[in-house]
């Protein structure tokens, strides 16, 4: 009996463990609204929506009954919106002033989308997107993304809301250096700035282009680690394949997350999935929809294995 009883508390220990999740642009073609009740039919509850569909849902003046309809739809379906993706785009460390300026404004702003959604996790990349050429410059981006990250960080604070910098993806000796593409640059940056609303989002398809050893890339994200983004290559490019699509080491990665008992979403980002193999047409959903059941096999098999 106490050999059972003991039993059943691993196993609802585990539970709560990391979540398989799903990026809402997996459906891009249809409404968030539409994706949502789609995943709910599908049984998946634990999502990140994603930038594009953030964009949509906040489009025009009415945003804030937008998002309150949305939130309701998730309360009343037991949907976990567990991170958003800021706009892709954003650079709060460009060069330039005005444009640098405009971005922290729309930062902020998203922000305060994460806060009427109540998502807890706005996934956000580091800035300078186009990379240092020259070392004077890699000192310059860091410094503007520290000024930025503090004035952010306060806003976060505010709202409840925490900030994932994303690690980013550098090729060495081909790219020019990416603030972000280790995670020590991350922890650096973090560090400087004080806060406890800033955290990280690791991306595995990210740190495979870099190089990194995802055991020991995970290790050091450690308790700074609130989200995920999901997905393999082959190390070449950032071809965001299904897991097992590339040379990804996932055992090390499931090993990983284990070590520092993280227990929050595995959050699949797959944009390499949702098309015809040139890109052009979105794959019908049924099919879409078959690809979903077979991630949910892959992860069953990741985590009854390690565990
Ligand atoms: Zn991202």
């Amino acid at each position: 009996m106490r050999e059972n009883g003991f039993a059943i508390v691993i196993i609802a220990y585990r539970r709560n463990e990391v979540r398989l999740s799903i990026w809402t642009s997996f459906y891009l073609d249809l409404t968030l609204r539409d994706v949502l009740l789609r995943l709910v039919r599908l049984g998946w509850k634990d999502v990140e929506v994603s930038a594009e569909h953030g964009q949509m849902a906040t489009h025009g003046d009415d945003w804030k009954e937008q998002l309150s309809f949305l939130r309701n739809l998730c309360e009343e379906n037991g949907i976990n919106i567990w991170q958003m993706h800021s706009p892709l785009e954003l650079d709060v460390a460009d060069l330039n002033p005005k444009t640098r300026e405009k971005d922290i404004e729309t930062a902020t702003k998203w922000i305060q989308y994460a806060h009427e959604l109540s998502v807890p996790y706005l996934v956000i990349h580091p800035g300078g997107r186009h990379g240092a050429k020259i070392e004077e410059e890699e000192s310059i981006i860091y410094k503007l993304n520290v000024d930025s990250f503090k004035y952010l960080a306060t806003v976060a604070e505010e709202l409840n809301v925490k900030l994932c910098i994303e690690n980013m993806q550098e090729r060495e000796n081909k790219d020019p250096k990416r603030l972000g593409a280790y995670i020590y640059d991350l922890n650096e940056l973090i560090d400087e700035v004080g806060s406890d609303s800033l955290g990280i989002c690791f991306d595995t398809s990210h740190a495979n282009v870099t190089g990194l050893d995802m055991f020991h890339a995970i290790n050091e994200c450690g308790k700074r680690l609130f989200a995920t983004h999901i997905s393999d290559n082959d190390g070449s490019g950032d071809q965001h394949k299904m897991i097992y699509g590339g040379n990804v080491n996932w055992l090390k990665v499931i090993s990983g997350f284990d070590n520092i008992n993280y227990d929050k979403a595995f959050n699949l980002e797959i944009p390499g999935e949702n098309r015809t193999p040139k890109g052009i047409s979105y794959l019908p959903l049924p099919i879409r929809d078959a690809k979903l059941n077979y991630a949910r096999e892959i992860f069953r098999y990741l985590t009854n294995n390690h565990l």
